[in-house]
């Protein structure tokens, strides 16, 4: 640390805390998720692009002056915080620092929680959470992770509450004591933890496809891609949260036939453009690409968690292409012209 603004059993119950949030797949995934421990004059966060679960065998923190990103919070000054970096470690602060620094609790713990999520997705999600949270919480609509995102929960945030639900994107829980608010966090978690749509698991597989460069995900885990549900289908290829579009891309493609989908790999290979991690097969399942990397992977894994938890008569809100775009700052919309 910069100036001993901690003490060490502070540090190490914090990254004990980090770490086991950053094992926990239904909680984080890939570099997804952030936590932050503030002293009078800094804060210490999760590194931007790092892993929560290497909290404890590598160095993921950076020690940030925590009144001075305040002031720009307060002038609505957005910025990287890069001058704000006091750590050495060439490490820059995660993109959600500002929420971390304008919460005035001691720990801030911010989850991409899968439980969360599916129950933050519908267009009556505040009010269905109010019946299963029992708790006073803050339900923050949707907006652009980063300093857009701040500026939304600075409109509602309220000193006394400890719960930030955050629509289309996942779960924030403050507090001044690290065991505390590490167990509000997996209560809250717990309560709107429910699967609804394991039924569709117990596909059986009829045949086993074979497409260039992919493989299907025929394990019993992987069989709701196979769903016969038009409803559920419908939701393959939308985005619902943030970490989706940016490890996966702006949702994943799906196909009625299995032509359809050699025409589409076909056409990117002569155009050489990247092919997609994942496409998936009406009622023969998910296709996985074999370099498809870890992050991507465990981004799938979030969204079948998602999907199986969901409360499928609801309304769901999925994400914009605008709001695709502005997540990727590129043209979602050319790319998928391009690919079809
Ligand atoms: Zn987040």
């Amino acid at each position: 640390m910069g100036n001993n603004s901690f003490t060490e059993s502070e540090i190490s119950k914090f990254k004990e805390v980090s770490y086991k949030l950053g094992k926990n797949p239904s909680l984080v995934q890939a570099a997804g998720g952030n936590t932050s421990i503030k002293s009078d004059k800094s804060m210490l966060i999760k590194a931007s692009g790092t892993w929560l679960i290497n909290s404890l065998n590598k160095d993921i923190f950076v020690e940030v002056n925590l009144p001075s990103i305040n002031q720009k919070i307060s002038n609505e000054h957005d910025d990287s915080f890069e001058e704000d970096i006091i750590s050495k470690n060439n490490l820059r602060p995660s993109l959600e620092t500002s929420f971390h620094a304008l919460i005035n609790y001691k720990y801030v713990l911010h989850v991409h929680s899968t439980a969360t999520i599916a129950n933050a997705i519908s267009s009556d999600s505040k009010n269905e959470l109010e019946k299963q949270i029992n708790e006073d919480f803050i339900f923050v609509p949707y907006y652009r992770p980063g300093f857009t995102l701040t500026m939304g929960i600075k409109k509602l945030i309220k000193p006394e509450i400890k719960i930030f639900i955050l629509e289309n994107h996942g779960l924030i829980v403050a507090g001044d004591d690290i065991e505390e608010t590490y167990n509000l966090l997996l209560n809250i978690h717990n309560k709107l933890d429910k699967t609804r749509n394991n039924k569709f698991t117990n596909l059986e597989v009829t045949e086993d496809l074979e497409i260039e460069n992919y493989y299907l995900k025929n394990t019993e885990k992987y069989r709701l891609f196979m769903s016969p549900d038009e409803n559920l289908y419908s939701l393959f290829s939308k985005s619902f949260y943030p970490d989706h579009v940016i490890f996966l891309g702006p949702g994943i493609p799906t196909f009625v036939e299995k032509s359809q989908a050699e025409k589409f790999i076909g056409n990117l290979k002569i155009k050489n453009l990247p092919l997609p991690p994942y496409f998936i097969i009406k009622n023969k399942g998910l296709f996985e690409n074999s370099s498809t990397i870890p992050a991507a992977k465990e981004m799938m894994d979030c969204f079948l968690e998602v999907l199986l938890k969901v409360d499928l008569s609801n309304s769901l809100k999925f994400l914009s292409s605008e709001q695709e775009n502005e997540l990727l700052n590129w043209d979602v919309e050319k790319y998928r012209q391009s690919i079809n």
